[in-house]
């Protein structure tokens, strides 16, 4: 049954979209977006039943392997997108180069199609992420599109999990739909989204641990000392190892996602990209009244260089993250003190002996 109440994604964009120079056509790209997301929701949804598993043997600009429906989905993309005049601008992890439309559309998309498609054939959730801004002027040049979070005109990512969820931010909150299958429409379901200010959970990939700056290793042992050490409460630890489910789960109940610069690969900062991942997500996780930092700075104020530069992400909770950011500074200013553990130094000796 309809809710007479029910506030479709449409409804919604129409209703909430700020008036400005590019009001109506955001408000008509989103709504494109969120048809292009139905369609890759359908696809993942099939799993393998619709012959895109596994790799597509190709590889995307930075080297890595793409799988069959990373090429799928950001096709759905294209094609969904560059046909409503709105764009003058395309742009994705899965293209060498901004990928310019002929016409007059004056706002530029930045997207990854599929976020976590090493998770696709274990069959966990994965994401789609975006980001709208708007072109200075008709352009062929590439740098147009390079401009900091700040002046994203909106940022969203779906989530295909047991639900299909978009999370979208037109700079007026963050609000979330759910997909109802049946009927084909995105209903507001999480209507001005708020992280809670204080968290006992974390997520970060601790295998990374020997490469972490100290500032972090700092931070999840005082994390990981629980009642005992200086925080003196218990913390989990989440980690799906997705970024668009690991970062839902912060925006629904709270926490502290990290993926830090670390010395894994010299001079690589971080592993996520500016432009389509963390951009994005750090409008989300600000217009939620959380915070999201790269440890020394706001991430949406990173001057990009180029399309699929990477940054260092910590963001989430408040207290938190304004923690992990004061750490940074510490450490800068060489006042950091390592937290030791007494019962970790043991185990240690322990294990050397
Ligand atoms: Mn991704
Ligand atoms: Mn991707």
């Amino acid at each position: 049954m309809l809710n007479p109440g029910y506030t479709t994604v449409s409804k919604f964009l129409i209703q909430n979209v700020p008036e400005g120079p590019h009001g109506r056509e955001l408000a008509a790209l989103l709504v494109d977006v969120a048809a292009v997301i139905k369609a890759i929701s359908a696809a993942v949804g099939k799993g393998p039943l619709a012959g895109l598993s596994g790799l597509a043997g190709s590889e995307n600009a930075q080297g890595e392997a793409q799988k069959k429906l990373d090429v799928v989905a950001d096709e759905l993309f294209v094609r969904g997108i560059e046909w409503s005049g709105l764009v003058g601008a395309l742009a994705s992890e899965e293209m060498n180069d901004v990928h310019f439309v002929d016409g007059s559309g004056r706002l530029a998309l930045v997207f990854d199609p599929l976020d976590g498609s090493s998770n696709i054939d274990v069959n966990v959730a994965v994401g789609s992420i975006f980001s709208v801004l708007a072109l200075p002027d008709r352009t062929t040049n590439p740098a147009a599109v390079l401009q900091p979070g700040t002046r994203q005109l909106a940022a969203g990512y779906a989530i295909y999990g047991p639900s299909t969820q978009l999370m979208v931010s037109v700079g007026t909150g963050t609000h979330g739909f759910t997909l109802d299958r049946e009927i084909g429409n995105f209903v507001l379901t999480h209507p001005d989204i708020r992280i809670p200010e204080a968290t006992s959970e974390y997520s970060i990939n601790a295998s990374n641990r020997r490469f972490w700056e100290p500032p972090v290793t700092r931070y999840v042992d005082e994390c990981k000392a629980g009642r005992e050490g200086p925080r003196g409460r218990d913390f989990n630890t989440r980690w799906v190892a997705s970024l668009v489910a690991d970062v839902h789960r912060v925006l629904m109940r709270g926490g502290i996602y990290l993926y830090p610069r670390d010395q894994k690969e010299a001079n690589r900062q971080g592993r996520l990209r500016l432009m389509y991942e963390a951009n994005p997500m750090a409008m989300l996780i600000e217009q939620a009244e959380g915070v999201a930092s790269t440890g020394r700075g706001r991430i949406l104020a990173v001057e990009p260089q180029t399309l699929h530069q990477r940054v260092p992400v910590i963001m989430g909770s408040r207290e938190e993250v304004e923690r992990v950011e004061r750490y940074h500074a510490e450490y800068d200013r060489g006042e950091d003190k390592p937290y030791s553990s007494p019962l970790f130094g043991e185990r240690s000796l322990f294990a050397k002996g």
